[in-house]
Formats: C-alpha cells, sequence, structure tokens
C-alpha cells in the first residue's frame, strides 16, 4: 500500500500496456472494468477472467478480450463452456485452483480482485504472492484476514491500490500528506433505502425493497449489506487494515447524496476529501491508472445543480450490523472473519426468504457469541474460522433464528 508521501511510484511510461487479470469479471465491479480496459485498448489488456458459474456473458467477455485463462467456480457451467468455445479458444480452469492460475498469471501486471465475499481471498492472497499488484474492490478479504493479509502486501512489495469509493476516496486524500497528521478518516454512507426507516418498517423489508438502492447499482449482497449498514462496517475494518489506523481513528457519517465519497481530517482540522457523482468507474479508473488519471467520458459532477451536501451520525439501534463490525474489530483475531461468514449466510437465506431483514442482525450475533476467538498466524486458521461460522450461521437458521 503506497503511503501517503509517492516519492516510490512507479510511473507506467504511457506507451507499455498494462496486462491484467479480473476475478469476478461478470460482476459488477468486472463488467465496469472490463469497459474502462476497452474504452483504453491501448493501455491495457485482458490475460485471464474468471466467474462463478454466468458463462453467457463470460463467453461474450471472452470474444471480446481474448484472455489465455479462464476460471469457472461451477465445474458443470466450466465443461459447458470448454463444449462451446472454439478448439483455439482460452484455456478453461475450474475451483479455487482454477481461481488461483487465473490470478498468479505469469504476464499479469495487476489483479482486479472483484470476486464477492470471502471467496476471493484465496486467489487474491495467492496473486500477492505472486508479487501481482492488486487492486482491491473485495473488501471481505481484508475483513475476514486484515492482518496477514496485509503482511504479505508488505513482504512482496507490491501496490494495493483501494476501488472502495470510500476507500479510493481516502486513498486520494492522503496523497501528499504525512501519516502521523492524520487525526481520523471520516467513511461516508448512503444510509440505504432504509435511512429514515422506522424500526417498525424494518421489520417488515422484502428482498426487493432492500435490492432497490438509491444511489449505487451494484452485486445484490452488497446491496443487501448498504441496506443493513453492514456494508459500512465491512468498510470501517477494510479501512482499519489499508490505511493502518486504529478504530478509534475512524468514523462515519450518512451523507444521503453520495458524492462526498469519503473525507481525511488532519491534527490542523483540516479536511480534505474527494468528491464525484456516484459512479464505480471512476475508482477502479484511478486504481487500474494509479497515480495517473484516465480521462473518462462521463458527465462531470455539477456542484451548482441540486447538490446539498448533508452529514448526520450513524443510528446504531436501527442498524445494529455497524456496530457488530466495531464490536468485532474490538474483540480482534478470527472474529471479524467470523462475522463476515455468518453475514454471507445470513444475507443469502434473507434473499431466499428465509429469514427477515432484522433476523440478518440477530443470526450474526448468535454466531459472534458462540465463536471462541483464535488469534491466527496462517491463513488455514482463518479459513477454518471462516468455514465454522457460515456452519453455526446455517445450523441457527435452520433451528430457527430467536
Ligand atoms: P457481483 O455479485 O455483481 O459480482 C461478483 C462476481 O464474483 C461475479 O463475477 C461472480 O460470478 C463472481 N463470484 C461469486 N462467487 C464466486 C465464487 N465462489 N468463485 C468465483 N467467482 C465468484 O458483486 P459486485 O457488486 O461486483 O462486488 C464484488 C466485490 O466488490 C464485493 O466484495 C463488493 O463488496 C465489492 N464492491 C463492490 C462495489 C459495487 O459497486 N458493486 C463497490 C465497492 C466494493
Ligand atoms: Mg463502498
Amino acid at each position: 500500500m503506497p503511503g501517503a508521501n509517492d516519492e516510490n511510484v512507479s510511473r507506467m511510461p504511457h506507451n507499455q500496456q498494462k496486462s491484467i487479470a479480473i476475478l469476478g469479471s461478470t460482476g459488477s465491479i468486472g463488467v465496469s472494468t472490463l469497459d474502462i480496459i476497452a474504452a483504453f485498448p491501448e493501455r491495457y489488456s485482458v490475460v485471464s477472467l474468471s466467474a462463478g458459474g454466468n458463462i453467457d456473458l463470460l463467453k461474450k467477455q471472452i470474444e471480446q478480450f481474448n484472455p489465455e485463462i479462464v476460471a469457472v467456480a461451477d465445474s458443470g457451467a466450466a465443461q459447458r463452456l470448454r463444449d462451446e468455445m472454439p478448439e483455439n479458444g482460452p484455456q478453461i480452469l475450474t475451483g479455487t485452483e482454477g481461481l488461483v492460475h487465473c490470478a498468479t498469471h505469469p504476464q499479469a501486471d495487476m489483479v482486479v480482485s472483484a470476486i464477492v465475499g470471502a471467496a476471493g481471498l484465496v486467489p487474491t492472497m495467492a496473486a500477492v504472492q505472486a508479487g501481482k499488484d492488486i487492486a482491491l474492490a473485495n473488501k471481505e478479504i481484508l475483513v475476514a484476514a486484515g492482518d496477514l493479509f496485509m503482511a504479505e502486501v508488505e513482504k512482496r512489495g507490491v501496490q494495493l491500490i483501494p476501488v472502495d469509493s470510500e476507500h479510493s476516496a481516502i486513498f486520494q486524500s492522503l496523497a501528499g500528506q504525512r501519516g502521523q497528521d492524520v487525526r481520523r478518516l471520516i467513511l461516508t454512507a448512503s444510509g440505504g433505502p432504509f435511512r429514515n426507516a422506522s424500526l417498525a418498517d424494518l421489520q417488515q423489508v422484502q428482498p426487493a425493497d432492500a435490492l432497490a438502492h438509491p444511489n449505487w447499482e451494484m452485486g445484490q449482497k452488497i446491496t443487501i449489506d448498504s441496506a443493513t449498514m453492514m456494508n459500512k462496517g465491512l468498510e470501517v475494518i477494510e479501512a482499519r487494515w489499508l490505511f493502518n489506523l486504529p478504530t478509534r481513528q475512524i468514523a462515519v457519517h450518512i451523507h444521503p447524496q453520495s458524492i462526498v465519497h469519503s473525507l481525511v481530517e488532519y491534527c490542523d482540522g483540516a479536511m480534505i476529501a474527494q468528491l464525484g457523482v456516484p459512479d464505480m468507474k471512476t475508482p477502479i479508473a484511478y486504481a487500474l491508472s494509479w497515480p495517473e488519471r484516465l480521462p473518462l467520458e462521463q458527465n462531470p459532477l455539477d456542484l451548482c445543480r441540486g447538490s446539498d451536501l448533508s452529514f448526520s451520525e450513524p443510528d446504531l439501534e436501527r442498524f445494529p450490523c455497524l456496530g457488530l463490525a466495531y464490536r468485532a474489530l474490538e474483540i480482534g483475531g478470527t472474529s471479524p472473519a467470523v462475522m463476515n461468514a455468518a453475514n454471507e449466510i445470513a444475507v443469502a437465506a434473507f434473499l431466499q426468504g428465509r429469514i427477515k431483514f432484522l433476523q440478518i442482525p440477530a443470526v450474526i450475533t448468535q454466531v459472534m457469541e458462540n465463536h471462541q476467538t483464535v488469534f491466527a498466524t496462517e491463513i488455514e486458521q482463518v479459513l477454518a474460522a471462516d468455514a465454522w461460522g457460515r456452519q453455526r450461521a446455517e445450523q441457527i437458521i435452520s433451528q430457527g433464528v430467536a
């Protein structure tokens, strides 16, 4: 992770093409990344792609970007894709091993880590170990294994550039500053679709209501996380590791307009922020091109037209998931990994109609209470905690949440 000073910035000459590997190419971030790559073919090429199971879209991406390796998580889907590809098509791999091949392709200069959930951990860690620079969209990796992951980033000397809009904003607001002058990071949160809902309203929330985010178009899991505000909790943990600051120096402000993407407050009271329209293409492009900027064709933010900016404190009573994330950080060790695992299972159960909206934090709380925290020194211990958290959450859901 580059620090506040960018003396050690290695500038890639304009005429040198960067080879990109994408983990999660069929998702919201993956598709936006490929849109940017398609707009700058002289600067970027694609060496590998990977996806869960959406092979119709993956096929189109293969035809357009001509990767050498493609990894498909679902083995049935991988076989269908093999059957449908011409002889001279890419190598099609499957399982975690396939993802690792995708992430460690010898020609890859940078890996865009955009698989959703802790499933991104093993391949992204492998990419770091192979010396790849990382554009990090996946926040669950740092939640599950922040200390181990950051230690590996440091050890291998790779660049880790955040894609998450808040962290990209902080990264940009730290440029040219000294780390010791930072007083606080302030992460902004839209508040999601239920910002003004009462607890009684929240009892009645259906998946379709929670999937209708007012400002951002995203994958299903992060959209539900935004509605519960677990997304902001995960981002607090992400910020803790990316910027190496204690939790007490990381605050959250509700900012419904999603224009100020986050702020850094300095010891003299100055605040530096990054503003822009809510479009992930800006932070994705910045991660790909850092320390340069790409000329994106996008309507710029018009501050003179209907863009009042307001801020308030989050309500932890209506949105207990944010408090759970602070609590998990406080406990430390495998607690955030288990919280994350329980959240992934609870969100999936909510989307399937198996539990109610307010049962999401109830499941997570119970799993966290049942967990014996381990201070992991190996990634296998984190993976074991993640597996335990999933299994315990499933048990609680199938027995009926209290
Ligand atoms: P998404 O659901 O739209 O896409 C996820 C991608 O991962 C898809 O390509 C899917 O096929 C793949 N995938 C899912 N499970 C997999 C598995 N087990 N193995 C291999 N591939 C798998 O999600 P998204 O919204 O693009 O989010 C991706 C990540 O980026 C998340 O961690 C999210 O929190 C983070 N993020 C997203 C946004 C956004 O605007 N979408 C913003 C900030 C951060
Ligand atoms: Mg974000």
